[in-house]
């Protein structure tokens, strides 16, 4: 008899409710669930959790349409009609709820309510807010911050800025900020503000 314990997909969605964005949620479970308790031997899950997984990489890049979302739903309800036990039904049942919370479309409209997904959003320095401590750029590791540190009774310093470019997402800055100059902002809304 085997030693390995089994992966149950009740843990798998509990685990998955850890983050807060629905298709994140949705995706982290799908990854679990292909490595693990999906075993292959009915085609509506094996096939459906698949391409599942194409489809919400589509929209967490910023590249899904509504199409995808169509997809996911119908994916879904096969799963429910055919799959061969309740994992792949209760999968189904999973990705269905995510789906109604509303974020897939929005996330198709270009926006993660919960500032999680990377592709939607970018770090951005308030110039009002910002004193010119430097922090933020002693801690980022890859120079994406540029600025000079303030000194006492000397003017002409300007606020600190990002470089989108080089900015990872790895949200140090803003941990260290002492004036919560730092903020993430949806790209769609700062791509609006700069033209
Ligand atoms: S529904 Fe059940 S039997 Fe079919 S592939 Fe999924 S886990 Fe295996
Ligand atoms: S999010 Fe990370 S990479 Fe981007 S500016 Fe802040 S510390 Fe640097
Ligand atoms: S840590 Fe905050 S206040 Fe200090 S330079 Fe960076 S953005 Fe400005």
């Amino acid at each position: 008899m085997s030693d390995r314990k089994e992966v149950k997909v009740e843990d798998i969605k509990r685990e998955a409710e850890a983050k807060h964005c629905p298709v994140q949620k949705a995706m982290y479970y799908i990854e679990e669930f292909l490595a693990d308790p999906m075993c292959g031997k009915c085609f509506p899950c094996s096939f459906g959790t698949y391409e599942t997984k194409i489809r919400l990489k589509e929209i967490l890049s910023g590249r899904g349409t509504e199409a995808d979302i169509f997809s996911l739903k119908r994916i879904a309800s096969e799963m429910i009609e055919a799959s061969r036990c309740k994992k792949g039904k209760d999968t189904a049942k999973f990705i269905l709820e995510w789906i109604d919370t509303g974020a897939f479309h929005e996330h198709i409209e270009g926006v993660c309510r919960e500032k999680e997904c990377l592709s939607f959003i970018e770090y951005k320095i308030v110039p009002e807010k910002c004193v010119m401590c430097g922090d933020c750029k002693v801690v980022c590791k890859y120079d994406a911050i540029i600025g000079e540190k303030r000194k006492p009774y000397l003017s002409g310093y300007l606020p600190f800025e990002i470089r989108h470019k080089r900015c990872t997402k790895c949200g140090e800055c803003i941990k260290v900020c002492p004036t919560g100059a730092i903020e993430i902002v949806d790209i769609k809304d700062d791509i609006k503000v700069k033209v």
